[in-house]
């Protein structure tokens, strides 16, 4: 059981991250944006088994593969692809998948469900590729009353819009279910036989459903009391293209927000120095990064969204100044700087 996670694309290039939510049972895959050339490394079925794309916002840095995705996915079949991302998603992706010259899709599988955030309001549509994505179906509006936007027996995802210069980029934070699992220990020192009665233990039936094991009934919830070990899931938070000043509401509002988060991936585009053009753009300082992680708390800092500006060594200082702030933080592992 675990959140596993892979940056795509190069320090300085277009960067985008691929998790998998694995809980044992089942895989369940989510990609966060979608910049040039980040699907290049990837085989095609792991871009058709993607089931979930989020935009942060629809710079061209974040969008640029997605002709990509679409490409390996538009017929897909059985699954739908799902794609979300912040006000305005709906009129975007619609323009994209009509942006094709489409004459031989009447027989073609593939479905795409596009939703758009707002605040706790999500609106969605259904385009068809046999349809030529000509129309959006439009799906009844949502309103959540968390930030969680979407909800799977084995995880959960949250977004929060935060300040990008003149627009919102939506941050996400992955959580995954916490899971239960019969103890060997504690059913040995039970003395109760094992049986199909087992699987009765993690069913969604009320505490005080009678479970019978060898002739005696028992109250569920005392099964579980006795025998259900829990482990706790693991969340991933992703952060990109923001700025939020410290000690401001805004910062502390997502200091809470990712509190105690085992993975922190966030962009780190400026170096300290160029923290007046970071805020001029919108962005980030690689020391703000550093204490916005310390100030959340969180287990494990990743760096990603580097600006090609500055040199391999300068990229280093950068890791060195969120280091400073938050000891370990490092860049992907694969990245190699410094
Ligand atoms: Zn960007
Ligand atoms: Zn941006």
């Amino acid at each position: 059981m675990a959140i596993d996670w892979k940056i795509l694309g190069a320090p300085g290039a277009d960067n985008a991250l691929l998790v998998t939510v694995d809980s044992g049972q089942s895989h369940d895959r989510l990609l966060f944006d979608c910049g040039e050339g980040c699907l290049s490394n990837l085989k095609p079925s792991e871009i058709q088994g993607i089931d979930h794309l989020f935009f942060s916002h629809f710079h061209m840095d974040h969008v640029s593969g997605f002709d990509t995705f679409f490409r390996h996915n538009y017929n897909r079949p059985d699954v739908p692809v799902q794609v979300w991302g912040p006000e305005g998603t709906l009129e975007i992706l619609a323009n994209r998948f009509r942006s094709f010259t489409w004459n031989l899709h009447a027989d073609q599988p593939g479905e795409w469900i596009v939703r758009e955030t707002k605040g706790n309001l999500i609106r969605g549509a259904r385009f068809l590729t046999r349809e030529a994505f000509d129309a959006a179906h439009d799906l009844p509006e949502v309103h959540v009353d968390s930030s969680a936007i979407l909800r799977e027996t084995e995880f959960t995802v949250e977004s929060r819009p935060l300040p990008h210069h003149t627009i919102f980029s939506n941050a996400y934070l992955i959580r995954q279910s916490d899971s239960h699992n019969v103890s060997p220990e504690a059913l040995a020192s039970s003395g109760l036989k094992p049986g199909p009665w087992l699987q009765s233990l993690n069913m969604p039936s009320p505490e005080d459903t009678l479970v019978k094991v060898d002739g005696t009934e028992h109250r569920l919830g005392d099964l579980r009391d006795k025998l259900l070990l829990t482990t706790a899931g693991k969340s991933l938070a992703y952060l990109t293209d923001f700025c939020l000043e410290p000690s401001s509401q805004g910062w502390s509002d997502v200091a809470t927000w990712l509190n105690d988060c085992d993975t922190l991936v966030c962009e780190c585009q400026y170096a300290q120095s160029d923290s007046s053009l970071a805020l001029r753009n919108g962005h980030m300082t690689a020391d703000r990064v550093g204490q916005l992680a310390n100030e959340a708390s969180v287990k494990e800092l990743v760096l990603l969204h580097l600006s090609r500006r500055y040199s391999e060594k300068g990229w280093a200082g950068m890791q060195n100044e969120a280091a400073a702030q938050f000891p370990g933080a490092s860049f992907p592992p694969d990245w190699n700087i410094g």
